[in-house]
């Protein structure tokens, strides 16, 4: 990574601890908790067991817009659910999977307050004209050995999200752009 690049992802990370602390995110999601869980998508073609334990997928080289994700898991009554593992995976700024090994896939567990934390780059657009997908990540929660959701999170603002059949709105992070970054949030409700 160049100083340049490690500069901003630095001010990215400071810069989002201070405008989205875990407990701040915590209120916001205790207080327009409805119940209603997250909804499910398919993983996908490809998905691959046994990534890496990591929160921090970037690796030296790998081109793209650096991407942090912080939220947390919560019940459907509101509650934070520590201890969930969360294997996340996919495709790198130009479009492409790493079907062979684990770029761009890694696991990580939510901490006690339910919370996570995933540093990235902002994947592309992929496919052709009959599957074109729009900007997505994928994510799979287990607890205790156990699926519980398996799903993926989208970008606000893409031009391709109306014309990708498997784009649903209530998947869509917040997102805001800090320096030439970006910090997104989102909340999994699992029954
Ligand atoms: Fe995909």
């Amino acid at each position: 990574m160049t100083p340049t690049r490690r500069a901003i992802l630095r001010g990215l990370l400071a810069s989002a601890a201070v405008a989205a602390p875990g407990a701040g995110l915590l209120a916001r999601a205790a207080a327009d908790c409805d119940g209603s869980t997250t909804p499910r998508q398919t993983p996908g073609p490809f998905f691959t067991p046994g990534a890496p334990a990591r929160s921090d997928l970037r690796e030296p080289g790998l081109p793209g817009t650096p991407l942090l994700i912080r939220g947390e898991v919560v019940s459907t009554d509101c509650r934070p659910v520590p201890g969930v593992r969360l294997d996340f995976w996919q495709c790198d700024a130009a479009g492409r999977y790493d079907n062979d090994g684990f770029r761009l896939r890694g696991h990580q567990l939510a901490d006690a307050a339910g919370a996570y934390e995933l540093t990235t780059v902002k994947p592309a657009a992929y496919g052709g004209l009959l599957f074109r997908r729009t900007p997505h990540i994928h994510v799979r929660l287990r607890v205790g050995g156990a699926e519980a959701l398996t799903t993926q999170l989208y970008f606000p603002g893409e031009p391709t999200n109306d014309r990708d059949g498997l784009f649903d709105p209530r998947l869509l992070m917040r997102l805001d752009e800090r320096g030439e970054g970006l910090v997104g949030s989102f909340r999994f409700v699992i029954g």
